[in-house]
């Protein structure tokens, strides 16, 4: 009824080919838009095509890498004899041919009487009863990639609507088409990447490698060349206060060696750890407390934000030592640039429920190149004889040991800020006793 309309407007009575054509579409909608699998959205589309009327025959090409032929990708109810014909086309040539060169759509209604109908077609087209036929260009970013053909054994000829289905169906397929292209390409460089960033963790890698050979050799051969140096001076000298300044420098060439290795160990075979329940908070105090003199001494003002934070289990002394690292290289790094700073530690429950430990200085912060190696081994932007790039890399170790996380960036005052997160972790487990 008329009065039926709210709008007043009329209803067109939705007709039988009408509802063909859109469920058409809708099936080959729907495979573009789920499948990734460019054959099945292909074959799905060419099978559809055969109910516009129920007497189609389809056929789908797709040109060649080198852009000469047409490929048969996709057919449907074409002859054994017309497939043959159809598998390989030249563009340019014949009817399929001169679409995918001029990207035109081409209807016929009596397509036997085409003059550019392909000899070997002829016959075949003919021996099937072929009459209306129908060619449009398969496009996509203005690209002609294919093209997509109906053929129909009875009248009547092929509308204009069935015309604008085929175009429609043949821009779904462009679409596909470009959606795989971009699929597989973002694959490509997914994997490119990955392989490039594969490169770049060897490379660090080896270059960590490289500067930890060269620095221990360098730091080690100091000390030992003193230590031959003064031995050498002790075998000639008769004074005793001589040999006594002697076995001093000695001395101190030893424990300096010493110590280098210690740290070498360290970073690589770590001790074991003896945890203990602690609060970071007390540990951290300990550590400002002796080095109270000197940050004094340097004119760094130290501040403190201790929030209560749950308990942890670490080993103490280990992490006393990464925290002293931490500080003295602030101290330094402010201390190099302006003569004075403040030094502010914080601690507070880190998100994962363990603590998190800030270190922050006000001094130049850490060149952005260099992020990114500061943990390395033996990297070090100080002169020889005041630093030997092993503090991070032992902190680094520390921390790890215990399972925590520990990072380096700069604050958007320009300072630098070290923060480490400790889970709660747990006692070490004691080795069953056996009688
Ligand atoms: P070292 O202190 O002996 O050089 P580290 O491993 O402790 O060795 O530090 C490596 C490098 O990291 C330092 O030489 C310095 O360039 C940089 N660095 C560390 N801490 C800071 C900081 N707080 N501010 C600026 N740079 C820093």
């Amino acid at each position: 009824m008329e009065g039926d309309d709210p709008r007043g407007s009329q209803r067109h009575p939705v007709t039988a080919p009408v509802i063909r054509h859109l469920q058409i579409l809708r099936t080959v909608t729907e495979a573009v838009s789920r499948s990734l699998n460019l054959n099945e959205v292909l074959q799905k589309s060419v099978a559809a095509l055969t109910h516009v009327t129920g007497h189609e025959i389809a056929s789908l090409h797709l040109i060649s890498a080198d852009g000469q032929n047409l490929l048969l990708r996709g057919d449907r109810g074409l002859s054994d004899i017309l497939r043959e014909v159809n598998r390989s086309l030249r563009v340019g040539e014949g009817l399929i041919g001169r679409v995918a060169l001029s990207g035109r759509a081409r209807r016929l209604d009596e397509v036997t009487g085409a003059g550019d109908l392909l000899d070997a077609a002829r016959a075949a087209v003919a021996e099937d009863g072929i009459r209306g036929f129908v060619c449009v260009p398969i496009l996509a970013r203005h690209r002609i990639l294919g093209t997509l053909s109906l053929g129909r054994q009875d009248p009547p000829p092929f509308s204009d609507e069935e015309v604008a289905l085929l175009e429609c169906v043949a821009d779904q397929i462009g679409l596909a088409l470009d959606n795989a292209r971009l699929y597989s390409e973002t694959r490509r460089q997914l994997e490119d990447l990955r392989r490039s960033q594969m490169e770049v963790v060897r490379a660090e890698r080896l270059a960590a490698v490289g500067e930890l050979a060269g620095g221990v050799a360098h730091e080690i051969n100091n000390p030992l060349m003193i230590i031959l140096g003064q031995v050498h001076l002790l075998f000639q000298s008769r004074d005793s206060e001589e040999v006594l300044n002697g076995l001093k420098v000695i001395d101190g060439a030893t424990k300096r060696a010493a110590s280098i290795v210690r740290d070498l160990v360290l970073f690589a075979e770590h001790f074991p750890l003896h945890p203990s329940r602690c609060q970071v908070a007390e540990e951290l105090k300990h550590v400002l407390a002796l080095q109270r003199g000197r940050l004094e001494a340097q004119h760094v003002d130290v501040r403190t934000e201790f929030e209560a934070s749950p308990d942890i289990w670490a080993d103490v002394n280990q992490l006393q030592e990464a925290f002293l690292h931490l500080i003295q290289n602030a101290e330094q790094a402010m201390v190099g640039a302006h003569g004075h700073g403040t030094l502010t530690v914080r601690v507070k429950p880190s998100a994962g429920g363990g603590v998190r430990v800030e270190i922050a200085d006000d001094g130049p912060g850490v060149p952005a190149n260099d992020l990114a190696r500061i943990f390395n081994p033996f990297f070090t932007t100080k002169p020889p004889g005041e630093g030997r790039g092993l503090g991070l890399s032992v902190a680094y170790s520390i921390v790890a040991e215990h399972e925590g996380i520990i990072r380096a960036e700069n604050t958007e005052a320009g300072g630098a800020l070290f923060s480490i997160e400790l889970p709660v972790g747990a006692p070490a487990v004691e080795p069953s006793f056996t009688p």
